[in-house]
């Protein structure tokens, strides 16, 4: 059975103080829920990466991730953070290929393919996010970009590296906009990543990885997005920093 997994990614927001009130907050109602396949990542600024671990620690439904890492292992890279050192402080997951970053940071599928190498070799997990703009899916190079964002950054790995990636299908045109994707373009395009990799490795290992959505994921939305047969759970942007709604999208998996 998949994994299920809602990832709050906080972005450039709050200060120290908010982001331990907001902390707080989700682990007091997560506490409160029967939660028993769930897994809940945070996704705070490095600053506050430390804060959260210890407010975590022994909450087996929480972790916590990175919004991102350096492509490089350690050395002359002035303001950059490594994976070794992200692993150091008890990171589980690094969110790689985010489309802001891909936008404002011009990171390419290239420059994403060796993080997730150094990611996987000082023991993280990477969060894999891919997803077309506008544009494309109007002009119907939805697929082959999303196809090509896998193969690119991605299938030079072996299968037992494979295995461990999460990925979270991000249609740019979705982000922070209000607008979300609709269930039967949501779970099309789940299940074509999943046939992308079953083909290029194997079904099993399709079928092992979680597949997440994220785009103006909220509340309202979640549980129809989260029942389709191929979602296992959302990467939650703007929501996740309010833990009333955040943790009612977390509910949407309970019964
Ligand atoms: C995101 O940042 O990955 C995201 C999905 O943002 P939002 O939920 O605000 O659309």
């Amino acid at each position: 059975m998949r994994k299920k997994i809602v990832v709050a990614n906080w972005k450039m927001n709050n200060t120290q103080d908010e982001a331990i009130h907001l902390v707080t907050a989700i682990i007091s109602k997560i506490n409160n829920l029967t939660l028993k396949e769930v897994e809940v990542v945070i996704a705070p600024s490095y600053l506050y990466i430390k804060d959260v671990i210890e407010l975590t620690k022994g909450n087996l439904n929480i972790t916590v991730a990175a919004q991102n890492c350096s492509e490089h292992l350690k050395g002359a890279y002035t303001g950059e953070v490594s994976s070794i050192m992200l692993h150091s402080i008890g990171v589980k997951y690094v969110i790689v290929g985010h489309s802001e970053r891909r936008a404002y940071q011009n990171e390419n599928n290239l420059l994403l393919k060796q993080k997730i190498d150094l990611i996987l070799s000082n023991h993280l997990l990477p969060i894999y996010c891919c997803g077309e703009s506008l544009e494309e899916r109007n002009s119907d190079e939805h697929f082959s970009v999303v196809e090509n964002q896998l193969n690119e950054a991605l299938f030079h790995l072996p299968m037992e590296l494979m295995k461990k990636l999460v990925i979270a299908y991000e249609p740019v045109w979705a982000i922070g906009t209000g607008v979300t994707a609709t269930v039967n373009q949501t779970q099309e395009m789940h299940q074509f990543i999943r046939n992308v990799i079953s083909k290029k490795y194997n079904s099993s290992i399709a079928d092992s990885i979680s597949v997440l959505y994220g785009g103006s994921c909220n509340s309202t939305n979640a549980s129809e997005l989260f029942a389709c047969e191929d979602v296992d759970g959302g990467l939650v942007g703007g929501v996740s920093l309010a833990a009333n709604d955040f943790v009612k999208i977390v509910e949407s998996f309970i019964d």
